[in-house]
């Protein structure tokens, strides 16, 4: 019994051993890859669309929110923007939206809360994530919105645009549109609709992880190829 007990106790004292320095090797490359990555010294503002109360469109056969894809696409956004090096605020980084304990106005209040962001924050871009909807079910296509009337915007919308046309194989031109967001601040902004949840074939691709990850890394694409580095 007591040969069993202290061998039991042997080998309770090599696993602890082993998970402990298992441990310090988790740490020790965490906390490599974290330095490892030289800053890119450039700081975008990552805008998940909607959120709470406000689902924004509805998948017109499995009813999911786009406020959750939106939230999806976007933080799978920051992760390959983080590790090419570049700082990355979300407005929203969990499912709720931004409008607090408030009953009231709360698309307002949400709106507000944003523009509060993206005006505290010293960014080179934002970037704001969405899904399009539209009454006919025979839509499809990503497609870049810039503020009206400006050439810049423009300029961005189009670089854009023409990544999505070569990894999302859209055909939609970039635009211009009447948005809150793009509007609210003198950061140049861009809004993504990322496909049309209301079209059932594009629905089934954007409700896919895979897929939200392939339009994630088209819109990380596009913001290199805007912010004119190379290398991607
Ligand atoms: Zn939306």
């Amino acid at each position: 019994m007591f040969i069993l007990l202290k061998r039991r106790n042997i080998l309770i004292g090599l696993l602890a051993v082993a998970l402990t320095v298992g441990l310090c090797f988790a740490v020790s490359a965490t906390a490599t890859s974290a330095y490892s990555v030289p800053k890119m010294g450039k700081t975008i503002i990552i805008d998940a669309g909607h959120g709470g109360a406000d689902g924004g469109v509805v998948g017109v056969t499995t009813s999911v929110k786009e406020s959750d894809i939106n939230l999806s696409i976007a933080r799978s956004l920051k992760h390959f923007l983080k590790t090419k090096g570049y700082d990355v605020v979300m407005t929203r980084t969990t499912t709720d939206g931004l409008y607090g304990m408030t009953t009231k106005n709360k698309k307002l209040k949400d709106m507000q809360e944003r523009k509060k962001i993206i005006e505290d924050t010293k960014a080179d871009l934002v970037v704001s994530v969405h899904c399009n909807s539209y009454p006919r079910h025979d839509q499809v296509g990503a497609q870049v919105f810039y503020a009206p009337g400006s050439e810049d915007g423009k300029q961005k919308a189009d670089a854009m645009q023409n990544i999505l046309k070569a990894t999302l194989g859209t055909e939609r031109n970039a635009m211009s549109g009447d948005y809150f967001i793009l509007q609210c601040s003198s950061t140049p902004s861009l809004l993504v609709e990322c496909g049309f949840l209301t079209t059932p074939s594009e629905e089934k691709k954007l409700v896919s992880a895979s897929y939200q990850e392939k339009v994630a890394y088209a819109i990380f694409t596009g913001i290199h190829t805007i912010l004119g580095e190379e290398g991607v």
